[in-house]
């Protein structure tokens, strides 16, 4: 029997593990290393007072039957096991004003979309019907199912238009302006900055579809992890890797912490660019591309506030809230600190116990990692505890109070519902997902340099491959989309696509 050609994994986020599962699938010999006592990055989970917490992933979309996340996991097999809730179908999204009582829904399915807001702006019916047919022909054009009736220049425009200039550019009404940027903490949102196509492709998986995980975000994780061990291949935790090194201009074996060794064909690496860099021990990279990589501005970081609520007493809403207490929907990641926060979002959970009210609620609000470099020095994740000291709890539950404080005025009397809460740093999010500075969703596009942004899947060393959201685009469906595309590297892309059109009911 053919020898199967051995690939390793370093990291077992979304991107990580969906190239497992379909390489695993597709006859290779899988080994994810995951330097975690838990895998999935972002999609991993805590618990608390016997609560799940999602640390990252709150909601995924286009992931309705006929979409492209649908297609995928159900070539994967692991569709029909996803325990989702499908979030309200008129208002996936609340985006709200401090002092204006309004709430402005955004809805899933197109439809949905226009009737609500050209209800809520009825004279900006036209503009709202642009931007719709705008952000669903760019979700066309840039799927991967849609790959060879689109040539490069057609997609490239979109790299190039400002989002916040095209918004301006379908509408004069300002409010309607802001409702359409709203939710852009999705994609830290920045102004001068973020390309029509990160806004559209995020926007539109939603748009097509929206749903939340009934037990946690890791279901995706471990689903994808039984499809590589169930195909012969090996998901390892709390195995850090140190060192790729190269000969002959290929890597040769991958190094944990704990000095073993893991050799292969291929590698792939999930793990941040430059993480990558700094690991891999070669001169093959050109000091040209690494002071590119190195130079890349990372996205910012958040505070995340964990509540419980006491039982029975803050009725479940299943809708997202984007809040803003001020005018400016952009940039609210460079808040001066008197100002923070202006920007925040809310997730609910709802209670298996009692389905009408929320068990607990996730708060996230923007945070630069400078607020916390003073404790970078401590490293404090499961597998390997640290305290980072009592000024460092006094810093977290003073930022916990002016945010509980804030939010109280969107929701009043929601201090009174809350049984306990946890918070979550730039330091939680640097030592869970192996970034150097918390960056929510690594490499930050521009549109004023779209090509030097990115980063390729291939690199000079042929048999290291990256993967993950600093190539194409984060969040699970940008991630998935991008490691299917990679995965192009090692079987045909379109007998692949084929087999995952096909795999449909
Ligand atoms: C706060 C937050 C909220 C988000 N909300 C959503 C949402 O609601 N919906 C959505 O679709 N997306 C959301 N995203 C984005 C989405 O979660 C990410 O884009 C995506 O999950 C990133 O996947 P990835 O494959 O790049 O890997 P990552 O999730 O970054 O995982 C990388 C993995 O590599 C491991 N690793 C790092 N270094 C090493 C090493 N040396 N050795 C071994 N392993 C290593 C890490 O431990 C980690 O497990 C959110 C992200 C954040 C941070």
């Amino acid at each position: 029997m053919k020898r199967k050609e051995e690939i390793v994994i370093i990291g077992s986020g979304i991107g990580g593990l969906v190239c497992g599962a379909i390489l695993a699938r597709e006859g290779y010999k899988i080994t994810v290393l995951e330097k975690n006592k838990q895998i999935g990055g972002c999609l991993q989970i805590f618990v608390r007072n016997k609560h799940i917490f999602n640390s990252c992933v709150h909601y995924i979309g286009g992931i309705s039957k006929g979409q492209n996340l649908y297609k995928i996991f159900k070539y994967l097999g692991i569709t029909d096991d996803l325990e989702l809730e499908k979030l309200d179908e008129f208002a996936v999204e609340k985006i709200t004003f401090h002092g204006i009582e309004k709430e402005y829904n955004i809805a899933q399915g197109y439809p949905n979309f226009i009737k609500m807001l050209a209800a809520d702006f009825p004279e900006e019916e036209k503009s709202i019907i642009e931007y719709a047919d705008t952000i669903k022909t760019i979700g066309h054009k840039f799927s991967i199912f849609n790959m060879d009736e689109n040539g490069f220049f057609e997609k490239a425009k979109y790299l190039e238009i400002d989002t916040k200039e095209y918004i301006a550019s379908i509408t004069k009404n300002e409010m309607l302006q802001k409702v359409l940027a709203g939710n852009n903490m999705l994609y830290a949102g920045i102004s001068d900055k973020t390309p029509l196509f990160v806004h559209a492709l995020v926007v539109n998986s939603y748009i097509e579809s929206a749903f939340v995980f009934k037990k946690g975000s890791n279901q995706i994780a471990k689903l994808l992890s039984r499809v590589i061990t169930s195909h012969g291949g090996t998901v390892k935790k709390n195995k850090t890797v140190t060192r790729l090194t190269e000969e002959d201009k290929l890597i040769k074996f991958a190094e944990t912490e704990n000095g073993e060794i893991y050799s292969a064909d291929h590698f792939i690496s999930n793990i941040h660019p430059v993480k990558t860099l700094e690991i891999t021990d070669s001169n093959v990279f050109r000091s040209a591309y690494k002071n590119r990589i190195t130079s890349l501005e990372n996205s910012t970081s958040i505070f995340n506030l964990n509540i419980i609520f006491k039982a029975g007493t803050f009725k479940y809403i299943n809708s997202n809230y984007y809040c803003f207490t001020g005018d400016k929907v952009w940039d609210c990641m460079f808040d001066k600190e008197e100002e923070w926060p202006t920007y925040y979002t809310v997730f609910f959970t709802r209670s298996q116990k009692n389905p009408q009210y929320a068990e607990s609620a996730t708060v996230m609000v923007y945070m630069k990692y400078d607020e916390v470099k003073k404790w970078e020095d401590t490293h404090n994740v499961v597998n390997s505890p640290e305290d980072r000291g009592e000024e460092y709890e006094v810093f977290k539950k003073n930022k916990a109070e002016v945010i509980l404080d804030t939010i109280e005025v969107k929701f009043p009397g929601i201090r009174n519902t809350i049984h306990t809460y946890y918070t979550a740093t730039p330091l939680t999010y640097r030592d869970y997902i192996g970034t150097d500075d918390g960056a929510i969703y690594g490499i930050v596009k521009d549109c004023k340099a779209p090509f030097q942004n990115m980063v390729s899947t291939r690199t000079k060393i042929k048999n290291l491959l990256l993967v993950g959201q600093n190539t194409t685009l984060h969040g699970v469906h940008g991630v998935v989309m991008s490691s299917v595309i990679s995965c192009g590297t090692f079987v045909d892309l379109h007998s692949l696509l084929k087999k995952i059109e096909d795999a449909q009911d």
